[in-house]
């Protein structure tokens, strides 16, 4: 049973009760100034009292087990995450400004918290008592520990003396670094405009991005902007920069844009927005950091705690990868010179990067003459969730079933569905479908609301996720139509989802996407992605919301077409952008005769068909590795999507239209990936599922990488 919200009969504060579906109105940025700091000071107190027990243990020398360290470290942190995790969950689909300044001024101090328990000296040395003892656990528990052990060292709790003050020092420049980096970016991207004002500037654009650059307009200065008549202002932000280039007539227009966006904060003509000093302080920095920790570098820091076993690994995929995507893209652009050439454009024998959006574009609308808005009627949310609950009952043979009124909801928009098996209650989710401006962040995701574990007494807490997305909303009696991305999103998110609910380990730590490594996290959502693409299941579902009519059997045709154009200079730019992470992570070092940006240039030579220019500073913008998680970690996008193709390729090879295998092959994938979670190494449960070792075939056949 999940636990019912309405069983606490004591007075203690909803947000503090860490336990059970939250009454989500009790959660106020009130309570969250009140008593989250009450939590953090128990949970500092508590956290001081268990390393003085386990500090007692070691001056007697009596022995230490898994439930006098383990279980109430985990207590502490689940407390915490449940408080903190639904007052985040909060802030991302109910914001208001009285909630955000809430949330933020705690942030620190919570922050600060896990600091505290990821390098304390007392809990190392007990985990590391624990690790000596290992034969006493089992497999589950000794991949926690050996987890929980490993991020404690990249912390540096294995350090002393000078040592940790200048791993700690330089942490901290890191950290500094990082943000400065990020910023810098930003400043740059905002800190460059263009006004349009004549008619023939915006020759190509759409009404909507018109709307877009006169608003923008309006904003910055001319009031009287319209999107008829002008002056238009273009930036540098994704949402005017991508499709300015991908439709506009103007040449001229297309280059000075294209080498303002690349060069952004290369400190180029004198800006003081210059991040070439941080990407090599930074890569000084992580190599220091590296070596302290015990690594030749930050490669195999990053690996340390991935599935890919070393840096040969990722390079032999990227190889793979390359190779095939290489000719293929080759053959792409050339086709792209033929469609200009048909339309008589003088850059068809000399294309330039600023052209490849464009002329991608017509070729794209001349081959399919794809319209994503003109599907939307054969995909109702209701519709798409039939089809996408009558797709895992057919694989995994559970059933999910509205239970609106068993839970308490943020927002009139939001369902709850219960997960059965056999009847017996499994798991529970909320779906928060429709986009809120104003108060709900974009994008999609997963989180977890309850992680399936045992409650002190012994009875089983199920698993609980939000499941959040972004799309239209109904209007009026009209339902909420989907674009095809958004059903392709929704099953995403949904593999998230089925990972953390339909798990069967108990031990939270272990549970669902917990200890699961970050390039493996990927396979169960981009497998369910692959099912957009399938006969039965798309054209299942896809019926038009009036008539009912199927969707015809030429858009199908059409979407599949459309999966894999260009596919050869999409991959080919994932493993450049992968390549020159990694390398610069493992190879260069300041002693080294080659600069990063020489380096990225050699690598460059067998990554693109069209070279870098010289103006493209693309490392000055890397955000991902020089301002997120992703240092050594890029390449993880294509590593997971081998696992997710090859996964469905299962299913593919025994007849997609073979019912009675594919409900076999279904059930293996539940009893595997679906349910092991982090219990098990992430290459023994791809074999457990596949029978052997990942391959990159499928997905280069799905890329449309293979020669025909
Ligand atoms: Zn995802």
């Amino acid at each position: 049973m999940i636990t019912s919200s309405s069983s606490s009969a004591t007075t203690i504060p909803e947000i503090l009760r860490g336990e059970g579906l939250p009454v989500f109105e009790a959660i106020t940025p009130e309570a969250v100034s009140r008593h989250i700091p009450e939590l953090m000071a128990e949970l500092n107190a508590e956290l001081s009292a268990l390393e003085q027990k386990l500090e007692h243990s070691f001056n007697s020398g009596s022995t230490l087990s898994w439930s006098a360290v383990m279980d109430p470290l985990q207590r502490l942190g689940e407390r915490l995450r449940w408080s903190w995790g639904v007052v985040s969950h909060l802030n991302g689909v109910c914001n208001s400004p009285e909630l955000r300044e809430a949330h933020a001024a705690q942030q620190a101090v919570v922050v600060q918290f896990g600091n505290r328990a990821g390098q304390s000296q007392l809990i190392y040395r007990a985990l590391k008592h624990l690790e000596a003892h290992q034969d006493q656990l089992d497999a589950a528990q000794q991949r926690i520990l050996a987890a929980e052990l490993r991020d404690m060292q990249l912390r540096g709790v294995g350090l002393s003396g000078a040592e940790q003050e200048a791993f700690n020092a330089a942490s901290q420049e890191l950290a500094e670094l990082s943000t400065r980096f990020g910023n810098q970016v930003l400043d740059a991207t905002n800190g460059w405009t263009l006004t349009l004002s004549q008619a023939g500037d915006v020759d190509g654009l759409p009404a909507s991005l018109l709307d877009q650059l006169a608003q923008a307009a309006r904003q910055s200065s001319d009031a009287e902007a319209t999107a008829e008549n002008g002056p238009w202002l273009l930036g540098l932000d994704m949402p005017r920069y991508a499709p300015f280039l991908k439709y506009s007539r103007r040449r001229d227009l297309r280059e000075q844009v294209y080498r303002a966006h690349v060069s952004r904060a290369s400190g180029k003509a004198g800006s003081e927005l210059n991040n070439w000093p941080l990407i090599e302080r930074i890569l000084t920095l992580r190599r220091e950091q590296a070596r302290r920790l015990g690594y030749a570098n930050w490669a195999e820091v990053s690996l340390a705690a991935k599935m890919a076993d070393s840096e040969s690994a990722v390079e032999a995929l990227l190889e793979e990868l390359r190779a095939a995507a290489y000719p293929v893209a080759k053959a792409e652009l050339q086709a792209l010179a033929e469609c200009a050439r048909r339309h008589g454009a003088p850059e068809a024998d000399d294309l330039q990067p600023w052209d490849v959006s464009f002329w991608a574009e017509k070729l794209r609308q001349e081959s399919f003459e794809l319209d994503s808005e003109a599907l939307r009627p054969y995909f109702p949310l209701p519709r798409v969730l039939e089809g996408l609950f009558g797709l895992c009952e057919r694989l995994f043979g559970i059933t999910i079933a509205a239970a609106d009124d068993e839970a308490p909801l943020w927002h009139p928009d939001v369902r709850f569905f219960r997960i059965l098996d056999n009847g017996q209650p499994l798991a529970g989710f909320y779906l928060d479908p429709y986009s809120r401006p104003g108060s709900k962040r974009g994008g999609a995701w997963m989180d977890e609301c309850l992680v399936r574990s045992r409650s002190a007494d012994g009875t089983a807490v199920l698993p609980v996720a939000y499941l959040i997305c972004n799309q239209s909303p109904p209007v009026g009696d009209t339902p909420s139509l989907m674009t095809f991305e958004e059903v392709e999103t929704l099953f995403h998110e949904f593999g998230h989802g089925l990972q953390h609910m339909l798990t069967t380990v108990d031990r939270p730590q272990a549970a669902g996407i917990n200890g699961v490594e970050w390039d493996a996290v990927e396979l169960p959502s981009q497998f369910m992605e692959n099912w957009c693409y399938d006969r039965a299941t798309l054209m299942g579902m896809a019926r038009h919301w009036q008539s009912g009519e199927p969707m015809p059997e030429q858009e199908f045709r059409k979407l599949l077409a459309a999966r894999t154009f260009m596919g050869g200079a999409a991959t080919l730019r994932q493993v450049h952008f992968a390549m020159v992470d990694l390398r610069l992570h493992s190879q260069w070092h300041p002693g080294c005769s080659q600069t990063p940006e020489q380096l990225r240039r050699e690598i460059a030579e067998g990554t693109t068909v069209l070279a870098p220019i010289d103006d493209d500073a693309f490392l000055c913008s890397f955000g991902h590795i020089f301002a997120g998680g992703y240092a050594a970690g890029y390449y993880s996008y294509k590593w997971a999507e081998v696992l997710s193709a090859d996964a469905f390729s299962a299913f593919e090879e025994v007849g997609l239209e073979n019912e009675a295998q594919i409900r076999e092959t279904g059930r293996r994938f539940r009893d595997t990936v679906l349910s092991l979670g982090g219990s098990l190494d992430p290459k023994q449960v791809f074999e457990a599922f596949r029978g052997r070792q990942p391959s990159s075939e499928a997905l280069i056949r799905h890329s449309g990488l293979v020669a025909v």
